[in-house]
Formats: C-alpha cells, structure tokens, sequence
C-alpha cells in the first residue's frame, strides 16, 4: 500500500491491473489494465506500462476504474442539515427553508455545509460538483461558501443563487459584479467554474427574469435554472426562455419533469441538458423521474443528487434510483397498454454514461474530464473492496458500478491528478475541521428555532392513513368464541 507522504509528492501514479471502464465514446473496458497519471493528467491507458521511475503503484486487482463521477446540482450548503428534512415533501421544504428559516442561516453556516458536502462528494468519487448555492443572501454568505470550495481538493462549479431575493434584484448588484470578478475573472477555472442559478416561477407574467439572463449573457455565465417542478417552474418559462434566446447548449434544466412535449422539443433543438435528481424526484413531487421521456425526445442527461437534507450525496444512489425507476416506468406504460416488456431499452451501461461523461457533457467539460483517455485531466475513481462479498464475481462491469457497489467501495480518488483518498482513507483532508463547524452550525440552528420548531421542521405532521376495509377480513362473533 502507498504511503500518505509518497501520495502527496506529486509524484507520477499507475492503477495496475485494474478493470477499466474508459467511458470514451466507444464506451471500451480494457481488462487486467493499467491507467498513467503524470501531473494534473492521463498520460496512458493500456496493460503493462511503462511508467517514470518513482510512480507511484496502486494495485487495482479485482476492481474497477473509472472515471470520476459529475454531479450538476447539489445544494451544498444544506448539507449541514444532513437528513433533518428526510420525511419532507417539496412543500414543506419550501415553506422551512424559503419562507422560515433560509435567511437564518448565517455565513459560516453557509461555509459548514459547503465544507462537509466538498468532502463528502470526493469521498464518495464524485470528483465534480455543481454548488446550486441558492442562500446568498450577502456577499459574506457568497465568500463563504466559495471559501469552502476553494479548501476542499474536489472540482466545482458554482452556482450563484439567492432564493430570499428575486433575481433580477441581486444579478443586478453592484456587489455582485465585484464578487464574480474577484473570485471568478475570466470566467472560473476548470477546477471552479461559475454559473448563475436561477428559476422562473410558473406565474412570471412579465418575464422580469429577462434582466438576470441578460446579466448571464454579458458575464458569459451558463444558466441553471430548476424547470419542469411540479407547482413551481414549468412550461411557461421554458417558452420563455426559448422566445427571448435564452436557452443555449450551455443552460441546464434541472429535473425536467412534469414538462410537455412541446418543451422537450425546445429544449433538445437548442442542445440544452437536464439535470436529473431522481431520489430527489421519487420523494418530492416534481414529477417522474423523467429520463424515460428525456431519452426519446434526445435530450442529453446528467445526473444530481439535489440536497443532502433529504438524500445520499453519492452517484451510486442516482444511477441505481434513475435505472430502476425508468425501468418501472417502461413497466407500468406497458401494462396499462396491456404489453409485456421483454427487453429494457436502459441499460446500466447508458446510467454510467450519465454519471461521468453526461455531466461532463452538460458543464461543457467534456473535453477535460468524463472519461479514461490520454490527454484529459484525472479525474479518476477506483472501485474495490476486497472485503466485501459484494465485489465478486465481477462479471457485468456496468451492471456491477449501478447495482452492487457503493460509496463504501470507493477504494482511490485523484482529481486533477491528485490523489485525495487511497484505501478507503481521506488524503490530506481536515473532516475534524468539518465536524467542528458543522456542529457549531447545528447548536445555532437548534438555538435559532428553539426546541419545538426544530422537532416540528424534522417530524411533519402524517396525513391520516384509511386502511381500505378488506371482504375476506375474518372477524370473531360470540358464535364462533363459543364454538
Ligand atoms: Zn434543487
């Protein structure tokens, strides 16, 4: 096993002997293979190779390597509210959050949930994050959370938002303009990238979100923008957007549910790509999961996670939950046509696809990571558990990543070819730094609401369940007592 000290010395790194999922566009597995990184990339895929002297070796027996997953909408800063909204609905996510208690977050809790959903995401092998910071409501808020971001060795793009006010208000600060040229001239990085988050409530009768894109346009910022939410963003916004030439190839639409065929169409004719946080979708009620119309209108997918608030924070989860309820959907449409589903359109292979090069694709990132080629930054996870039973046979690579592993198997991350966590160990990361600041975030919460509005925040009252009366039911009489 390498050393820490021998990790971070920039030295040269191989995977040996690994099954390696390239994800390029022949989608090619190179068995028994070795993958080269040589300073921020890949430098070579193949077996036996050559490397510098004083590579460093990792030993990928019995696992697999693959690219570093991309998620393209996490609402980081609520991360330090990990599981409290777990039995919510989008509702009443709204009415905690928008209208209770969102504004009480302060900057440095902006900055705990950020942290420990930085980490939380590399550990996971999610080696690319979109922040949908969606709580800026100052500029100490903003520094903040891109504070955190800038702490963390994970690749992110972040995402401006600020749900306490409208967006035509704060894109139009002056403080915001000097926020983005301090921390973002020339656009970002690829390793921190910028976008403005917004959404267009369904009742926008005089499209004031005009002056915000207009903002976007002239930054050179790509839009993401939650569409197709169930009693909140829809098919308005969506003509909208396309009657003004605001939908590029570079805006993404975030779940995409609940939308009509008519904005499906906008959105593919302009190369647009969705976002879809399927667990997110599945509890909420923003509408299906709607890859299963995504596909067939040809809209290019990636894949989210949304809010650790509620959900997992690993692409695992997202790719087991997107394949099984596409597959329930093609299902179900088949049964109320009273036709048997023989062969799944879906495959695990295509889920993959979505979690590495999709998101890559969708952040105009394909050409720098996404996929194991020589030439391109790595970004580069192995999958490998030699104690779990669950890592043998390794037999369908894909089907193996989307319904055996998880975020437990992640044995190795590197980003921009950096190793960050090698035998199921963080490298050079403070998680007690987290710990400490999230728990300072907690106790002040908890303050904030008091005791009771905390309890009722995490146990929303249950709708009373009727259990349908049921004819066969065997029921006791006196007779049958005596019997
Ligand atoms: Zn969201």
């Amino acid at each position: 096993m390498a050393a820490e000290a021998d990790l971070t010395a920039a030295r040269p790194v191989v995977f040996r002997h690994g099954t390696v999922l390239t994800m390029d566009d022949a989608h090619r597995i190179e068995r028994d293979a070795d993958v080269l990184i040589e300073g921020e990339r890949i430098t070579a895929v193949g077996r036996n190779l050559p490397v510098p002297e004083g590579t460093v070796e990792i030993d990928a027996s019995g696992g697999v390597v693959m690219p570093g997953m991309i998620d393209t909408h996490r609402h980081m800063w609520q991360t330090a509210m990990r599981g409290y909204g777990a039995d919510w609905t989008l509702t009443q996510y709204f009415v905690w959050n928008y209208l209770q208690w969102g504004k009480s977050f302060r900057p440095e809790d902006i900055y705990a949930g950020n942290l420990l959903s930085a980490i939380e995401a590399i550990d996971a092998g999610v080696t690319t994050t979109v922040d949908w910071s969606h709580n800026l409501h100052t500029m100490e808020h903003a520094d903040a959370a891109v504070d955190a971001l800038t702490e963390v060795p994970g690749r992110f793009v972040f995402g401006y938002g600020n749900i306490q006010a409208a967006p035509w208000e704060w894109s139009a600060l002056p403080e915001f303009r000097d926020f983005v040229s301090r921390r973002f001239s020339g656009g970002g990085t690829d390793m921190l990238g910028f976008q403005m988050a917004f959404d267009i409530p369904l009742d926008s009768p005089d499209f004031r979100e005009k002056a915000a894109f207009e903002v976007a346009r002239e930054l050179g910022a790509p839009v993401t923008t939650h569409a197709g939410v169930r009693g909140a963003t829809g098919d308005n916004g969506i003509r909208l957007m396309y009657e003004h030439g605001f939908m590029t190839p570079a805006t993404i639409y975030v779940h995409a549910a609940s939308l009509s065929p008519d904005s499906y169409h906008r959105i593919a004719a302009t190369g647009g790509h969705a976002s879809v946080s399927t667990e997110s979708e599945c509890s909420a009620g923003q509408g299906y999961p709607p890859t299963w119309k995504l596909r067939e209108h040809g809209i290019g997918i990636s894949l989210s996670m949304d809010t650790s608030v509620w959900w997992s924070a690993d692409l695992f989860s997202a790719m087991r939950a997107t394949l099984s309820a596409d597959r329930a959907r093609e299902h179900l449409e088949a049964h109320n046509r009273d036709e048997t589903v023989t062969h799944h359109k879906l495959r695990a292979e295509q889920v993959v696809d979505w979690a590495t090069r999709g998101g890559a694709r969708a952040l105009g990132l394909d050409s720098v990571v996404g996929s194991l080629e020589p030439g391109k930054k790595a970004d580069v996870v192995l999958i490998k558990n030699d104690a779990s039973p669950a890592m043998f046979p390794l037999l369908n690579q894909y089907g193996h990543v989307v319904f055996q592993a998880g975020r437990g198997d992640v044995h190795t991350v590197v980003v921009n070819g950096r190793v960050v966590k090698h035998d199921h160990r963080l490298v050079g990361v403070d998680l007690g730094k987290a710990r400490a600041v999230v728990g300072q975030t907690v106790e002040y919460l908890k303050g904030a609401l008091g005791p009771q509005a905390w309890d009722e925040g995490m146990h929303p009252e249950i709708p009373e369940v009727r259990v349908i009366d049921n004819p066969y039911t065997y029921t006791y009489t006196q007779e049958t007592d005596q019997a």
